[in-house]
């Protein structure tokens, strides 16, 4: 099923996986220049399309990109490569990048952004992870100053994530916590994180520094919407080894607990109460939500 004649977006063509490919004088290649997505797609649904694409283009404008699609063309050819796959559930992976230029770092000689759309099966964390909590470890490596290299956009650069992951490796973790350069804690390598403490929900405020993720704004919606008292503060690892509860957030990830942080364990070291709940809420508004891709499901061989 892996490698199944799957169907690649490649500058406005759906070509097999084998063709996919794009110049080794692309800046994205060259230099990390350029900006992606990811999205999910339950069955059939594509989870918060718009609002990806809306990040999408405001990563676009913080670079200077300009988007060769516009958000409605972007809507269609991302409706097309799902429908072209026929999996009612997968992830989306969007790249925009400045396109083919020459060796030096000026953007402007990249006349021809490229723009790719993959549509995989998707890969979780084990089922474990889910019933017993994920362990965290804090990290060396920060995530970049806001004035640096703002977090906030998702760029093709993710070398300082990769950097944070190297270091799960070494642990043997799967992810990871990281600090920004004034040591408040701010994110996991690629997942935002929430605590949980008295009874409130508290997770970081997007100044510090973070990709203000997508789920994240889910949650804090769905868990207001489900009358918890949310607030946005910043937090140190003080505050996440003595939380009641923890738990990250993302896209591929979804929701997943978390038990342990340096070594410290996290309430009782199981998924708690409220986590719970607001796991199951998300599973259901998953379900339910999204843009609906018209014929999915009659090209399902
Ligand atoms: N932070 C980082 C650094 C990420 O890469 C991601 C996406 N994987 C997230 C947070 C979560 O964002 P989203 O919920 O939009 O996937």
């Amino acid at each position: 099923m892996a490698h199944r004649a799957s169907k690649v977006y490649v500058n406005g063509s759906l070509v097999s996986r084998n063709e996919a490919t794009v110049s080794v004088f692309d800046h994205g290649f060259l230099y990390g220049d350029g900006i992606f997505e990811g999205i999910r797609v339950y069955e059939g649904r594509i989870f918060k399309l718009k609002e990806h694409l809306e990040r999408l283009f405001m990563s676009a404008k913080a670079i200077m990109l300009t988007v060769p699609l516009s958000l409605e063309e972007m809507q269609e050819a991302v409706m097309e490569t799902v429908r072209a796959n026929g999996l009612p559930d997968a992830y989306i992976r969007l790249v925009v990048s400045r396109g083919p230029g020459d060796l030096g770092l000026d953007p402007l000689r990249c006349s021809r952004p490229t723009v790719i759309i993959i549509v995989e099966e998707i890969s979780l964390y084990p089922q474990t992870v889910y019933q017993n909590g994920l362990e965290l470890a804090s990290v060396v490596v920060r995530r970049p100053a806001p004035d640096a290299l703002n977090p906030a956009m998702k760029t093709l650069n993710y070398l300082n994530n990769i950097l944070a992951k190297i270091e799960a490796n070494q642990r043997g973790l799967v992810e990871v916590l990281m600090l920004n350069h004034e040591g408040w804690v701010v994110e996991a390598s690629a997942d935002n994180i929430f605590l949980v403490r008295r009874g409130e929900i508290v997770t970081p405020p997007t100044y510090v520094g973070i990709l203000n993720g997508i789920t994240r704004q889910v949650v804090i919606a769905l868990a207001t919407d489900a009358g918890y008292r949310v607030r946005e503060e910043n937090m140190t690892l003080f505050d996440v080894y003595n939380a009641d509860e923890a738990f990250l957030t993302g896209t591929a990830a979804e929701m997943v607990p978390v038990a342990r942080c340096d070594g410290r364990v996290i309430g009782d070291g199981q998924p708690g109460p409220i986590t719970k709940d607001l796991i199951e809420r998300f599973r259901i508004y998953a379900k339910g939500e999204g843009v609906l891709v018209p014929r999915l499901n009659a090209i399902q061989a």
